[in-house]
């Protein structure tokens, strides 16, 4: 079957039957002119939106479509996440070649759901279109959060200590495994792919920040470590010392660099796409951040000097510039490569 045995409705009626949810129905969902949703007047609205393109963010020849759909919804679940919020509703509208079929683009919202359904949040409404070249993937989704809770960027003081969840490295390593294709796929090569292909977003993690009030500023990592603290340290108009030793790589990582021949260190300053949560905390809410026991580990200090640095294993400190990925530098990763937003 292709897609235009099904048409567009058929395809919308096929999406909406999938997407519903018992935990939370819209006022009024998917199969109207717009969705209707309930908002609390005790808290904000929080919405972003991300662009998902074929050969730009993804390829489909090393992609199955439920691992796009559930990396599709991640992406933009971590932004909240990563204020502090909590998501409640997704939108997404879809631009498809005519040669997509029905069951690619269902088994994309399969992997779209149990991400949203696992997070609580529900899909009520999108777009749908034919593309004359790609695919095109634009997710938006809605969050909420009480004022006092949202932790932007812009909140990092001198003084404050920088923690980041999990390990970093692991998707961009993962994302060279597969784009270098055949090779050996061990425990370590599959724990890798799988946090490129299908993130998991920090949600609980990031609320509980937010209702504990322990961060001073956070964002997800999505360009690499260095780039997404240069970002908190240009909204707070502060610097960072990050301590290298301190910056957590996982076994998985550690073992497939040295088989890649890259340091380890590499793929967590540069590589993106890791949906890690970086946050500074003050000095004074370090034991309260610690009762939450989140898995979480500082890395650094925030700085007045408003540069960021990194000292090595012998001590010797050194620049940090923003080495992640950015749509619109001078191409030094090579064409059409996949690569963080
Ligand atoms: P309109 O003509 O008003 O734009 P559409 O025919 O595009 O309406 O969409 C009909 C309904 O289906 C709307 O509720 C819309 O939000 C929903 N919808 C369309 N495409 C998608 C999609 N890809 N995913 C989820 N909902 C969709
Ligand atoms: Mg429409």
């Amino acid at each position: 079957m292709n897609l235009s045995d099904l048409g567009e409705f058929g395809l919308i009626s096929r999406i909406r039957k999938l997407s519903r949810q018992p935990h939370s129905s819209p006022v009024v969902g998917i199969g109207d002119d717009a969705a209707a949703l309930e908002t609390a007047s005790s808290h904000l609205l929080l919405a972003t939106t991300d662009l998902l393109i074929e050969d730009v963010h993804f390829d489909l020849s090393r992609t199955d479509y439920y691992s796009l759909g559930w990396k599709s919804a991640a992406v933009n679940l971590s932004d909240i996440a990563a204020m502090g919020g909590l998501p409640r509703f997704c939108l997404t509208a879809l631009g498809m070649p005519r040669t997509t079929t029905p069951r690619q683009v269902l088994d994309f919202y399969r992997g779209f759901n149990d991400l949203l359904k696992q997070s609580k949040t529900v899909l009520v409404g999108g777009d749908t279109c034919a593309s004359r070249q790609g695919l095109f993937i634009s997710v938006t989704v809605l969050g909420q959060a009480k004022r006092p809770e949202i932790i932007t960027r812009a909140g990092a003081r001198p003084g404050d200590l920088i923690f980041v969840t999990g390990a970093l490295g692991d998707s961009a390593a993962g994302l060279e495994l597969l784009q270098r294709g055949t090779g050996r796929r061990g425990a370590a090569e599959r724990s890798l792919l799988r946090k490129h292909l299908m993130p998991e977003p920090r949600i609980a993690e990031g609320r509980m920040l937010a209702v504990s009030r322990c961060a001073s500023a956070m964002i997800d990592v999505s360009d690499g470590l260095s780039s997404d603290l240069a970002h908190i340290c240009e909204e707070s108009r502060v610097g960072a010392v990050v301590d290298e030793k301190r910056i957590p790589l996982s076994p998985a990582l550690r073992s497939v660099a040295r088989n890649l021949q890259k340091p380890a260190l590499d793929y967590a300053l540069s590589g993106g796409e890791d949906y890690e949560l970086l946050f500074t905390v003050p000095a004074r809410k370090v034991r309260k951040l610690q009762a939450l026991d989140l898995p979480a580990i500082a890395i650094g200090v925030v700085t007045r000097g408003r540069k960021m640095l990194i000292s090595d294993r012998e001590g010797t400190t050194k620049r940090l510039r923003p080495q992640g990925y950015d749509h619109f530098s001078k191409p030094k990763r090579g064409k059409g490569k996949p690569a963080g937003r």
